[in-house]
């Protein structure tokens, strides 16, 4: 079994049923849909295909809608033709929009002149090119070229050090999300989060809609690693958004935070996405680099519940191949070293909550006991499976639920196979209901020993409160 889940992109490359069958098949367990690119038509076309082929595979796959946010940009050149920015040179950014030359262009943030200060530092093109902020004034803001390079039309912009004030759901992204809580998508991403009030926001609209669906909030802008803690108490779920993080940080700085934010995902319980790059020259390759398949297993060892392929999946031409060379890559990595103890003990809450103690409780019995199989739950919002998958037992979790949005949920948890089946009441009942599905699944043989979980009574919310060690076969003679 790998525990390490895979989220692959949809796009071009990949957005057409067989490409999409071939994928589940090689090991894709959740779809991201990019609304960077492409209109809300065609992600919505998208989501009933892979609901269609996941359907027919017979493999519960979440579908993730991932909002642009506020990317900012630079405005046009003439003809689309690059602008060259020479270092020293002068040249000033502004919001009114005017066609770009060395001289002046545009970046389309209305608050430019307010939010930035002398001082600040510009990156344009991401990254390529560093500007330094010499004065504000009411016409824009007049920089010196530190790196200097071609500029095209449209290019990203950040601002390293500036605090901006722009919330996180732009206008589009509120129009998307009342389209995909409609589509019945089964987690939304956040671009650009700055603070917690950026997912409470998020939420509010997400609760006024009469959805709960989870928010993964993308960890990519300074601010939102400066008050990290504060968002990763509030999100459902977090992505290590290195692409954009890289632009806000100096690279040596990228693989301590995607630590630092995997360690905070386990404190606080909730999963925690890899991304970007991860197997970046498949997109015209069908090998990866060595380095790459080094970085997959150390996502892998970090502790991530879930590893994503960009480009690879979306515009490659090899998506299928990707999926199984990260399948494979991840089943080597994880078979080879169990999780490290010293990255298990940052990522312990501490808490003496009942639920989490009967979780740990699993985890040492499944440690100390050879004969252990498996963890089986029985979860009606998926929360005891989460915690399960937080805790890390060193063998997999089966996670029974009545409930297909839930089902869908898990398939971003770590370790955690959902499988879809009505809950039922008493605990000879679900005993017989552990039996039946695990042996007719070949998870288990008759004989073997697993661990049970629940919350009972299980038809309503409570915490982790019932454990049993369970022969499976034996269900009969309770
Ligand atoms: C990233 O920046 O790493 C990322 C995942 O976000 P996006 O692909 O939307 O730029």
């Amino acid at each position: 079994m790998r525990r390490t889940k895979i989220v692959c992109t949809l796009g071009p490359a990949s957005a057409h049923p067989a490409p999409l069958a071939a994928m589940i098949r090689a090991g894709m367990d959740v779809v991201r849909l990019n609304t960077s690119h492409g209109t809300m038509a065609e992600h919505l076309a998208n989501i009933r295909l892979v609901r269609d082929v996941a359907t027919a595979e017979g493999k519960p796959v979440g579908v993730l809608m991932d909002l642009s946010g506020p990317k900012l940009r630079t405005g046009e050149t003439r003809d689309g033709k690059p602008i060259a920015l020479d270092p020293g040179a002068v040249t000033r950014l502004t919001n009114l929009t005017v066609v770009g030359t060395a001289a002046a262009f545009t970046v389309d943030y209305p608050r430019l002149t307010e939010d930035v200060r002398t001082g600040d530092h510009v990156l344009l093109d991401d990254g390529e090119i560093e500007l330094e902020v010499t004065n504000v004034t009411a016409a824009g803001l007049d920089c010196r070229v530190l790196v200097g390079g071609l500029l095209g039309p449209r290019k990203g912009v950040s601002f390293p050090n500036t605090n901006l004030t722009m919330p996180a759901l732009t206008e589009r992204d509120q129009e998307s999300l009342r389209a995909g809580v409609h589509a019945g998508v089964d987690f939304f991403a956040l671009s650009f989060v700055r603070d917690a009030d950026d997912i409470i926001r998020a939420r509010d609209l997400i609760h006024s809609l009469d959805a709960d669906t989870p928010i993964i909030a993308k960890i990519e802008r300074r601010q939102a690693v400066e008050n990290l803690e504060a968002i990763m108490a509030e999100a459902d779920g977090a992505m290590v958004a290195r692409g954009d993080l890289g632009v806000e940080l100096p690279p040596e700085d990228v693989p301590v935070q995607q630590r630092r934010i995997i360690a905070s995902a386990g404190r606080n319980m909730i999963p925690v996405i890899t991304a970007t790059q991860m197997l970046e020259s498949m997109v015209d390759s069908p090998r990866p680099t060595r380095a790459e398949s080094s970085d997959v297993a150390n996502a892998v060892w970090d502790l991530s519940d879930a590893l994503m392929l960009s480009q690879e999946t979306a515009v490659g031409r090899f998506p299928v191949e990707t999926v199984a060379m990260m399948d494979r890559i991840i089943r080597r990595a994880e078979g080879a070293a169990p999780p490290a103890r010293e990255m298990m003990i940052s990522m312990a809450p501490e808490t003496d909550d009942h639920s989490y103690v009967v979780a740990l409780a699993a985890r040492r019995i499944v440690e100390s006991d050879p004969n252990m199989q498996a963890v089986v739950c029985f979860t009606r919002s998926g929360y005891t499976a989460f915690l399960l998958s937080k805790v890390h037992p060193n063998a997999p979790i089966f996670a029974i639920t009545p409930n297909e949005a839930v089902c869908r949920r898990l398939s971003l948890a770590r370790s955690v196979v959902p499988i879809l089946a009505p809950l039922v009441n008493r605990s000879e009942e679900m005993l017989e209901v552990v039996d039946r599905l695990l042996t007719q699944g070949g998870h288990v043989a008759a004989g073997e020993e697993v661990v049970v979980v629940a919350s009972m009574p299980v038809d309503a919310a409570g915490t982790t409160n019932f454990l049993k060690l369970h022969r499976v076969g034996e269900s009969a003679e309770y």
